[in-house]
């Protein structure tokens, strides 16, 4: 799933290729993509690309008056720039990885994708972000909140950590990939409970937060959009490596499930050498 570095060089990718650059029009190849009818998407016809950003997870593309196609890629969205498309004819509702495509004045433009039978990409076009029920909620940005805030926010939460950081409510940008790096990097374990967190962790886990996302912000930035997923996983110690060595301290990385997916974890370095217990397992069990 695309989390906060790959949006955010996705929005970098944007502002260097397509800002100024007026639309020709936007097509839904995924009806059920597109959240919004009001206004249509002929709205954006004609009108310049003025700016591209991030809000946590969303990627916003803001055309000239006032109005944003908003973007969440869920799981298996990404988004790929073209330079020209093959055919000027518009693209056939279907059932294929493309649920939107943006059309440029100079023949390129891009399309927004999705992997997979399960379609969750959604797309709004609104002129009012409060009105994306996802932007709406927002916690402070995870890679921009300074240590009182992040504190705060994180104690704002009573839970396990892991489920705490990924909240996008408490703290913006982070899922479940940079989740694991970073709680890594901060040697703690996901399942120690947030208010229980000395001073000390706290700002040890927003030093690390601030390190993952940025170190991988800039593996990912500059780089071509197509590359950018290959990009991130070589980038990871911990998440999506279960079964090989932890690059720190050479203990096997362990994996147990969490909320509807499940967590890498270094057991050595996270929880005193001891492998988490896998909660829904054992609550079946019992
Ligand atoms: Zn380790």
């Amino acid at each position: 799933m695309p989390e906060l570095p790959e949006v955010e060089a996705l929005a970098g990718y944007l502002r260097q290729r397509a800002v100024g650059r007026r639309v020709d029009r936007l097509e839904i190849a995924a009806i059920s993509a597109l959240k919004t009818y009001e206004p249509a998407p002929t709205a954006v016809t004609g009108l310049t690309v003025v700016d591209a950003s991030r809000h946590g997870k969303f990627l916003d593309v803001h055309f000239e008056g006032d109005l944003h196609l908003v973007v969440h890629l869920a799981r298996a969205g990404w988004l790929h720039y073209r330079e020209a498309f093959p055919a000027t004819t518009p693209l056939r509702p279907g059932k294929g990885p493309i649920a939107l495509r943006v059309r440029l004045d100079d023949g390129s433009g891009f399309d927004l994708t999705e992997a997979g039978t399960q379609k969750k990409l959604a797309a709004y076009l609104v002129t009012d972000l409060a009105t994306v029920p996802g932007v709406a909620k927002l916690g402070p940005d995870a890679l921009a909140a300074d240590l009182p805030t992040f504190a705060e926010r994180l104690r704002s939460r009573r839970g396990q950590v892991k489920g705490v950081l990924t909240d996008q409510s408490v703290l913006s940008g982070v899922g479940n990939a940079y989740s694991d790096e970073i709680l890594h990097a901060a040697k703690l374990s996901p399942f120690a409970i947030t208010d229980r967190l000395t001073d000390g962790q706290v700002a040890t886990l927003h030093a690390a937060t601030r390190q993952i996302l940025g170190d991988a912000v800039e593996r990912s930035l500059g780089q071509r959009a197509a590359e950018l997923k290959g990009e991130k996983r070589s980038g990871l110690k911990v998440h999506a490596r279960t079964g090989l060595p932890c690059p720190v301290c050479g203990d096997t990385v362990r994996e147990v499930s969490f909320a509807d997916s499940s967590l890498q974890y270094c057991p050595t370095c996270q929880t005193g050498g001891k492998p988490l217990a896998d909660r829904r397992l054992s609550r079946l069990v019992r």
